[in-house]
């Protein structure tokens, strides 16, 4: 007997905007079938394939004998609950992304695969009580495994299985030989003591804090969003902190967006050292099974801090208690290729659906989030001093026209530098370049080194001796003459290792780190470079953006901006935003001590009004003229914008499909929308792919979104949409 519904809607993972009907396959399968369920499915010519349930419905728009069966069902209950499933599609109808590349795209990767043999336990190892190295004599043991036991022995305590494989990443078989000679024992958690370490710092926070703290923790069990507006080193994270703190002993979990977490190791030891319960952390430098680990103790409830960068957005919350975003107006947020949602906005999406609050911290709010504090749709909390002893730093603009110059410093800022040294205080350098000198230039004939495939300069690197393209990767062989005219070439422009080398010249006695990507490639090295620079090993530091987020370095007192001019005459209409954001965060590392910090600023333009209005006003003041600056031209957060990406090798099949793209929304929007292009991208080629933009934009966001689906269907079909690479940006956040 047929029951009434049994058409199981599947969500697979294709690029095609729709989802599948499938049957069951035994009608007692029907009572398991739940939305959120894997299943195994014939697709296409893959005979198992795995897909997600999204519906089970009474109805299918496909006749019964056209629709397949199921091979199998994988899961015994929904991998994602129905709350979970909600935001997914939510998310695939507002950015217009197929649903089975969203699930795709949430999922970690073990769950991706239709087999259910993945679910992770977690155990720990220990020294069985007869062993010792010395009765270890009778049995034969590896080097590895004599290593393994000194480890857990001087650790003293059982360790987890994969905080173990991190340590010695191939000793599985050596566990297990270890286990069955009886030297060492396998421990579920049950019986584990956890090395307690709450020590939660001695602070009395202050009036601002307290007051931002009772308005949050008075809305805590209902939605609202919070705006946390304060400087760097304002006292946020405690605020974040005391908050987190209500939340779990109430028994729910929070979750929190870090811009990158491999730039924040100081953020992430803080919440540990003052929470004892555990904390889930999410970020791409997981191992697959350490990401299932985690998503499984936050979808159970087990994890009561969930830390993460962009992608932990997607995490299921068993019971979830407050979202955080540190530093909301931050670019990682945003996923540049491929499904290309912000973190930050689906977090207030998903706090309002949960009907929790959520915080968006920052010294440098994002326009868009002023805006909607400006229109009370977010309670605007403000942190206006620094939190302790630490003041603002001052500052200076340092007009370098004409001026006597070591390379790319400035003989002024090399005596100042020296003055800071002085008083046993560091110095940070900050340039948003590595790399040794910007470009190869022959004076002669004008030929430049430029990578083929980008149309940009080399960027010559000295320590390697090669010259390298920043854009795709590419690198080749340093050369040291023109091949036109043979003569010697010049090198123009700067990069940090030049910066290093000038002042190592300038400063043969102090210690120097360089932290780029270049340094950093290591596992971590960046953590060992902060360590250094907070033992007060390091007394310069030159790094590029890299240095500018998070970090809390008490003894730096001069900051400096060498090249502050770039961005300053971007086409980006957020160029001036950005600038003043980085401007505002590499200064907030300094003067986070008791000692008063000073920033110079080099540039070639001190009279430009981005500086004096900065500088004079602060970035509150700015940020007020930038947002009259974008109603006055109709410019987000004013209006809403979309932008159809396209690529490829023939730069005529590029615009020709963004004309025709272009001409179809007309058509469907009946004019109705404001359509520019095609406008070449800011990188206009990458890896010999031409790059164009069809810019979208309405005075509302409902205008922008009503012809979308069926536009996006048409563009499915249309002549040449399968040569040239293309894809949706909505709400686009930069126009690279
Ligand atoms: P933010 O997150 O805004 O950068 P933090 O919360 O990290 O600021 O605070 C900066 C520093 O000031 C930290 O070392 C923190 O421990 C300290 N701090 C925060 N609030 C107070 C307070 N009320 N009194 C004294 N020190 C504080
Ligand atoms: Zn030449
Ligand atoms: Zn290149």
């Amino acid at each position: 007997m047929k029951t009434k519904k049994d058409f199981l809607r599947v969500a697979v993972h294709t690029p095609l905007r729709r989802t599948f009907d499938y049957l069951p396959n035994k009608e007692t399968e029907l009572k398991i079938l739940k939305p959120g369920i894997r299943v195994s499915i014939p697709f296409g010519k893959q005979r198992n394939a795995s897909g997600v349930i999204i519906s089970i419905n009474s109805k299918s728009e496909y006749p019964y004998h056209k629709l397949k069966k199921i091979n199998y069902v994988i899961d015994e209950s929904p991998v994602i609950d129905s709350k979970h499933l909600d935001l997914l599609i939510w998310a695939s109808t507002y950015y217009h992304h197929p649903i089975g590349e969203v699930i795709h795209n949430a999922l970690p990767t073990l769950l991706r695969k239709n087999d259910n043999t993945n679910k992770y336990e977690d155990f720990f190892w220990s020294l069985s009580e007869k062993n010792s190295i010395s009765n270890a004599g009778s049995i034969k043991i590896s080097a590895i495994q004599k290593e393994i036991i000194k480890h857990l022995k001087e650790t003293g305590e059982p360790i987890n299985d994969l905080e173990l494989k991190k340590i010695f990443p191939s000793a599985k078989r050596s566990l297990i030989s270890l286990e069955k000679n009886g030297l060492v024992r396998k421990e579920t958690k049950g019986n584990v003591k956890i090395k307690k370490n709450n020590t939660k710092e001695n602070i009395t926070l202050n009036e601002y804090q307290d007051t931002a703290i009772n308005k949050i923790l008075a809305s805590i069990n209902s939605n609202c969003v919070y705006l946390l507006d304060g400087l760097t080193g304002s006292g946020k994270t405690e605020v974040y902190m005391t908050v987190m703190e209500n939340v779990i002993e109430s028994g729910n979990q929070c979750l929190v967006l870090l811009p990158e977490i491999g730039l924040t190791p100081q953020l992430i030891q803080r919440f540990k050292n003052r929470f004892d319960v555990q904390i889930g952390i999410q970020h791409s430098g997981l191992s697959n099974i350490e990401r299932l680990k985690h998503w499984q103790d936050s979808k159970s409830g087990k994890a009561k801090i969930i830390l993460g960068t962009r992608s932990a957005i997607w995490t299921p919350l068993k019971n979830p208690g407050i979202y955080i975003i540190d530093e909301e107006h931050d670019l990682s947020y945003k996923q540049q290729s491929g499904f290309q949602y912000s973190a930050r906005d689906l977090l207030v999406v998903r706090a309002k659906k949960d009907n929790v609050s959520a915080i968006l911290g920052s010294a440098t709010p994002s326009l868009e989030t002023i805006f909607n504090a400006n229109k009370n749709r977010y309670s605007h909390l403000i942190l206006p001093k620094r939190a302790g002893v630490a003041r603002q730093p001052k500052f200076r603009l340092l007009d370098i026209r004409g001026k006597k110059m070591h390379g790319p410093l400035s003989y002024i800022l090399i005596e100042e530098i020296k003055k800071h040294l002085k008083e046993k205080n560091q110095v940070l350098l900050f340039l948003n370049r590595r790399g040794y000198s910007t470009y190869l230039y022959c004076h002669n004939c004008g030929w430049k080194a430029e990578c083929e495939r980008c149309e940009i300069p080399f960027t010559y690197h000295k320590s390697k001796n090669n010259l390298k393209c920043h854009q795709c990767g590419s690198s080749k062989k340093n050369i040291k003459c023109c091949p036109l005219c043979e003569l010697e070439l010049l090198r123009l422009g700067h990069g940090t290792e030049q910066i290093e080398e000038v002042l190592s010249k300038q400063f043969p006695n102090s210690n120097i780190a360089r932290i780029d990507r270049d340094t950093t490639r290591k596992r971590n090295a960046m953590n060992n470079y902060l360590e250094k620079v907070n033992t007060g090993e390091i007394d310069i530091l030159v790094g590029t953006q890299m240095i500018t987020k998070g970090h809390h370095f008490p003894n730096v007192t001069l900051t400096a901006i060498i090249d502050a001019d770039r961005g300053l005459f971007s086409t980006d209409f957020r160029a001036s935003e950005r600038l003043a954001q980085l401007f505002m965060q590499v200064s907030g590392r300094t003067g986070r001590g008791k000692k008063e910090g000073t920033v110079i600023v080099q540039t070639y333009n001190p009279d430009h009004p981005l500086f004096h209005t900065l500088i004079k006003h602060g970035y509150n003041h700015l940020s007020k003229s930038l947002l009259k600056e974008r109603k006055s031209s109709l410019l987000p957060p004013y209006s809403h914008m979309a932008f159809l990406r396209v690529e490829a090798h023939n730069i005529n099949q590029v615009k020709y499909f963004i004309k025709n793209a272009g001409m179809h929304l007309n058509k469907f929007s009946k004019n109705t929308l404001q359509l520019f292009g095609p406008i070449p991208a800011l990188i206009e080629k990458h890896s010999g792919r031409f790059r164009y933009q069809l810019i979208i934009q309405a005075s509302n966001r409902k205008n922008l979104h009503a012809h979308m689906d069926k536009w996006l269907q048409k563009l499915e079909t249309m002549k040449g949409s399968k040569t040239v690479r293309w894809s949706l940006d909505i709400d686009p956040q930069d126009m690279s």
